[in-house]
């Protein structure tokens, strides 16, 4: 396994659990989103498409349907509205 490789498998295995957390406790949501973020950019590990829901791109905060979220489904895709009024659209099949 080369360096690179090996730095990669363990980037996301921290991304995957910083998720976990923030799904589990809502007071280190953000922090721990905020820090998968800057792993994954470090590390050159992007998010899967099931954490890119639940993260604003605009504010780096971790999202919660119907708390600092909008969760809508318009022509195909889901559009993820922020409090921040930062917007994502994702198309599903
Ligand atoms: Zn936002």
């Amino acid at each position: 396994m080369s360096r690179k490789t090996k730095f990669s498998k363990i980037a996301k295995e921290r991304i995957n659990y910083l998720f976990e957390l923030a799904q589990k406790d809502p007071e280190v949501a953000n922090s721990a989103v905020r820090l998968a973020r800057k792993i994954s950019l470090k590390y050159n590990v992007p998010f899967s498409k099931d954490k890119k829901l639940f993260f604003c791109k605009k504010c780096g905060i971790y999202l919660i349907p119907g708390k600092n979220s909008q969760f809508r489904i318009n022509r195909g895709s889901v559009v993820v509205s922020c409090e921040c009024g930062g917007l994502a659209r994702f198309k599903f099949k």
